[in-house]
Parts: structure tokens; sequence; C-alpha cells
């Protein structure tokens, strides 16, 4: 794993999967006027070794490429194929338009096969209007570094309650979202780390997201410099939990931009 390899990382989207507000909440959060409240789905920009990386198609990804200007994405990563994280995927043929291309999409291969029924318009081959559909090219990926034109990715296997999901690292940031558990196999991948962007859901336990005091406990026993915590419910306001959190961690919000190295 080259870890000389300088990321940099935008949050699109840190919700949970309801987004924050939550439809028909009148909570402190989610009526609250801090802009660090407001939550889309979850996915990171990652820029590295001159490409651009979109990791996951939350259904909010036009509004969420349109708020940080983004107008080319060199490959799309999956982490599963759950709603909050697919959704969007019909607005990749926007950048099929603006690249004149096919775009790369990588998965695991139940997460392809499961992105392939949900999207059987996509990639059934029958499509009535094919120049309305995203042109996107599959590839099923295990465990192995995958070079996107000399930008390494390192899949980390985790769980996420039954069901394997991949978090990925690029150069010395790494990004585990929706996840319980971290085998002892990832954690080794997860040595040495500039930055951590780590599942953290609410406060009350979930059984299949670590909660707030499981993420903190996680991040330090990973240790690494930074850690950022996205897939964040409305249970947690960002001001106020951020000032209860240890020194080196901290709520991520959506548009907040990270680097490696520090
Ligand atoms: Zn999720
Ligand atoms: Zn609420
Ligand atoms: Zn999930």
């Amino acid at each position: 794993m080259p870890t000389n390899q300088a990321a940099k990382v935008t949050f699109m989207g840190t919700g949970t999967s309801h987004g924050v507000p939550m439809i028909g909440c009148d909570c402190g959060v989610c009526t609250s006027s801090d802009p660090r409240d407001k939550r889309t789905r979850p996915s990171v920009l990652v820029e590295t070794a001159g490409k651009t990386i979109l990791i996951d198609t939350p259904p909010e990804l036009r509004l969420q490429c349109v708020a940080n200007d983004v107008r080319h994405l060199d490959a799309v990563f999956f982490t599963h194929a759950h709603a909050d994280h697919v959704m969007g995927m019909d607005d990749l043929r926007r950048f099929n338009w603006l690249s004149k291309s096919a775009i790369d999409c990588y998965g695991s291969k139940p997460t392809l096969d499961a992105i392939s029924k949900t999207f059987a318009y996509i990639f059934d081959g029958d499509c009535d209007y094919p120049s309305y559909k995203p042109s996107l090219n599959l590839h099923p990926i295990d465990d192995a570094p995958v070079d996107i034109g000399g930008a390494s990715i390192l899949p980390i296997p985790l769980m996420h309650g039954p069901l394997p999901v991949l978090g990925y690292r690029f150069g010395n940031i790494a990004y585990c979202t929706d996840c319980n558990v971290i085998p002892p196999d990832s954690m080794k991948r997860l040595q040495n780390l500039d930055v951590l962007i780590l599942d953290a859901l609410r406060d009350k336990p979930h059984p299949t997201h670590f909660n707030l005091v499981e993420a903190v406990a996680m991040a330090a026993r990973i240790g690494a410099k930074q850690t950022y915590f996205t897939h964040i419910a409305h249970a947690l306001g960002h001001k106020k939990t951020n000032e209860n959190l240890p020194a080196g961690m901290a709520l991520a919000y959506d548009g907040q931009v990270v680097q490696s190295p520090l």
C-alpha cells in the first residue's frame, strides 16, 4: 500500500439513511439553524493521484455535485447496495455526457449484483431509451488493491451487522461507513492513518452501526491522527456532540474537506 499517496476528501453527505432533518420531525437537531446539522445521505469525493473518485451514489447526488462543483469522475466505488448509498445512481449519466465516456464502477460482487437488480433499466440491455440511462461498467473486486490510472485504492472488508461491506483507503485516509465490526485483518489495513472516517450513528446502540461510544473506542484503538464520524442520525447535534468528543475526534459535516498529509 503506497501510503505516501496524497489525498483530499470532500464530505458530500454525512447523514444516516433518513437524512437530517428527517421528514416530519420537530426535534432540536432537525429544526436547528446550524448548517452543520443539515445532513444529506452518505458519500465522499476523493481526489488522489490526479484522479477523482466518488464513493457511493446517495439519493441527493445531484445536489451534492452541484454544491461541491463536481464536474468529472474517473471512477465510482460502492461500499454496499443499501438504498441510502445507491439511489442517486441515475445522476451519473450527467458525467457520461460531460466526459463523453462510460464510468467504471467498483464494488464487491454481491453489491454489484444487487445494484444490477435494483437498476435493471440500466443494466439489462433492453432499455427503450438508451440515451437517458447512465453508461456504467461494473467491475467486481475483492480485497486486493485497485489501481485507477496510478491512484491506488485499498478495500477494507467490514461487517455491517450480518452484511459484509467495503470501506476504502486512499493514501493515509480511510473511509469506513456502515459498520459495527472491523475484522482483525482489516485493522491491519488501518495502521498509520492521518485521517479515519468512521460510522457513528447515534448514542443508543444499533444492531448494524457503531454508536458514538463504540465509534470513539474503535477510533482510539485505530489511532489515526484525526478521526471524523459520519452516517450521523438526528440524535447527535453537531456543536454539542463535538464539544464532548476527545481531542482528535469530531463529527464531520456536509461540504467539509480534509486532506492528507495533514
Ligand atoms: Zn447507510
Ligand atoms: Zn429529528
Ligand atoms: Zn447500510
